[in-house]
């Protein structure tokens, strides 16, 4: 009688788990995260530090949750919640850099 070809044999083809890549979980996927464009705490975390909306890579988001994430931060940014731009931040006298020497009135 043959062997049954399962997951005992698949081991034994040489090639080790650690070997292929881990594959990017999405955080919103998993439900880890909620994007909500008033949720100003969250979308910065996905924001780099001149204010740009991170890529991809570094969101670890899928395409689906990329592009819903990217749609909450351009609407929050219309809504003056969060900055366009590194210069926005210190025009505006917001989040994390010195604001004395260049806020205005
Ligand atoms: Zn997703």
């Amino acid at each position: 009688m043959r062997r049954s070809r399962g997951l005992a044999n698949w081991s034994a083809t040489g090639r080790t788990r650690s070997l292929t890549r881990k594959p990017a979980i999405c955080p919103f996927c998993t439900g880890k995260a909620i994007i909500d464009y008033k949720d100003v705490a969250t979308l910065s975390q996905y924001l780099t530090s001149h204010g740009s909306i991170g890529s991809r890579h570094t969101t670890r988001a899928c395409a689906k949750h990329q592009r819903a994430l990217a749609r909450a931060i351009k609407r929050a940014r219309f809504l003056a919640l969060l900055p366009y731009a590194a210069v926005h931040i210190w025009k505006t006298g917001g989040v994390g850099l010195p604001a004395s020497r260049h806020r205005r009135s």
